[in-house]
């Protein structure tokens, strides 16, 4: 049976609720903890919709879509929507669930919430993408709003898209002759075109925050575990099952290299899996700090490319052929048959490469393929990528993995910028914005290392640890 995201989402909060309890020595604090926890393990609402789309051929189409509400302690639901054919409920409650989590370790006054259609966009008209966003819009206008739920792109769905979704909300809201400012109105969506009320850097957020944590983290490992075969044999035997909440130790060699990058010693090889908005930019930041991208995927397979990639020229290799498959082997300035080869997405994750990046779906590394990881330290840029049996194995291996919740919320930080500016008449320039999310970056990091120190906890469970805190507590600081 397929892993169910909200199964996986759930076992990851019993465990940090279970620390959090334990650290908790009062039996009354202690009971009523628990009865605050057990709250967030649910949802606060679930809104299932339907609605009909004009399609290019005037039949019409019914479509399902979703919206969950999963809790607003900290601030209005906020939350990507995502356009994909097999979107599900509880895969949407799941990512509802994480946004909850992510944006208390982002340290954003916002709670979690998330949206989907279950559509493949890519079998739509730009019309039909485009009645496809009214309709889902026309069924959910009345649960958002810039103090109440506020959505934003996720996969396939884009700046075009949130500009739609901002449009159809104002026709609506002129249908009850609502008196909401403009400013309110632009706020009910982020990652909306810059000349729409976006913010700029909202598109680079997300890689470049996973930049920025990366960066953190490298810096801040006590890192001893030398690299060679034996050493990760060592790391091997010293963790068994009862201590997987231990931070496995990363490579000594790791640290040097990235201490070392920009004097070009060995440089740190990467696969990413998945080259959309968040694969691209990580994959374009991390080559610029001196990183090789040995490799990276679509959803039709991947490349392999050695010498390591040019990610803006592997970019438009993929928009001109369709897929990177088709043989973006992009090296320097050239895309050359001869400089690599085509993988498959399952080859891409079993890469041994330093660091492995999942940038596409959930559940992507599972039981099945978790012991074939040759990385030394994965980098969660989608939205749980790995299960937690997964994880668990991960850990036992000595793999060390940067959550989901810390490593992308970037994204969500810079959409806050966004909403903050709406919200104030604001207009901030890329430089103020890429400097408070290297600012904003650095203390969800050091929030997230000190509990981990704190509890001798692993990076993920640190997270939620600190995020379930300040939610039970309703601050956000
Ligand atoms: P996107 O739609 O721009 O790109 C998704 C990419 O994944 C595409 O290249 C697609 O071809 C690829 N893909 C799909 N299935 C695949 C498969 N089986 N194997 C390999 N590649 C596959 O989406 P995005 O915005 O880049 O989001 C990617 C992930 O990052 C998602 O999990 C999303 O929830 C998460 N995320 C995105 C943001 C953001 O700001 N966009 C923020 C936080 C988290």
């Amino acid at each position: 049976m397929p892993d169910n995201p909200f199964t996986n989402a759930q076992a990851q909060f019993d465990q940090a609720a279970r620390i959090l309890l334990a650290s908790i020595t009062s039996k009354t604090k202690r009971a009523k903890l628990a009865s605050k926890l057990d709250i967030l393990r649910q949802p606060d609402r679930v809104i299932e919709v339907n609605f009909p789309v004009k399609m290019d051929d005037r039949a019409y189409k019914l479509f399902q879509g979703f919206r969950v509400q999963y809790d607003n302690s900290l601030g209005p639901y906020k939350g990507g929507i995502r356009y994909h054919q097999n979107v599900t409920l509880d895969e949407v409650k799941a990512l509802a669930f994480w946004m909850t989590i992510k944006c208390a370790v982002a340290g954003v006054p916002f709670g979690g919430g998330k949206g989907g259609v279950v559509v493949d966009p890519k079998k739509l008209s730009k019309g039909e993408l485009e009645r496809l966003t009214q309709g889902y819009t026309s069924r959910i206008w009345d649960v958002i709003g810039a103090r109440r739920d506020v959505p934003a792109p996720d996969v396939n769905t884009n700046s075009m898209i949130m500009e739609w979704l901002v449009e159809e909300y104002a026709k609506k809201l002129k249908t009850q002759s609502s008196k909401l400012k403009t400013s309110e109105i632009k706020a009910v969506v982020t990652g909306k075109p810059v000349e729409k009320g976006g913010s700029q850097g909202r598109t680079e957020a997300t890689g470049l925050g996973g930049y920025y944590v990366l960066q953190a983290v490298l810096a801040n490992s006590k890192l001893k575990t030398p690299a060679s075969p034996a050493g990760r044999q060592n790391a091997k035997s010293k963790t068994n099952s009862s201590s997987i909440n231990s931070l496995p130790e990363a490579d000594q060699l790791l640290a040097e290299n990235f201490k070392n990058n920009q004097k070009s010693a060995r440089p740190l090889t990467v696969a990413i899996q998945g080259y959309g908005n968040v694969g691209y930019f990580i994959a374009k930041y991390l080559s610029e700090a001196g990183f090789k991208i040995v490799a990276v995927s679509d959803s039709q397979g991947g490349v392999l490319v050695p010498e390591g990639l040019n990610p803006e020229l592997t970019l438009s290799c993929k928009r001109e052929r369709g897929t990177l498959a088709a043989g973006c082997y992009c090296v320097g300035s050239v895309c050359d048959l001869n400089k690599g080869k085509t993988i498959t997405q399952d080859e891409l994750l079993k890469l041994d490469v330093d660091i492995l990046i999942p940038a596409a779906l959930e559940n992507v590394i599972n039981v099945a393929n978790a012991r074939k990881i040759k990385a030394r330290m994965i980098l969660e840029m989608a939205n749980g990528p790995i299960t937690p049996e997964a994880d668990r194995v991960l850990a036992k291996r000595g793999i060390l993995v940067i959550p989901d919740v810390l490593a992308n919320c970037g994204g969500v930080m810079v959409s806050y910028f966004e909403w903050l500016q709406n919200i104030k008449g604001e207009r901030w320039n890329k430089e103020k914005v890429f400097s408070q999310l290297e600012k904003n970056i650095r203390q969800a990091f050091s929030r997230v290392w000190k509990t981990q120190q704190k509890y001798q906890i692993s990076l993920r469970q640190a997270a939620f640890v600190s995020a379930l805190e300040k939610i039970v507590a309703g601050k956000n600081d």
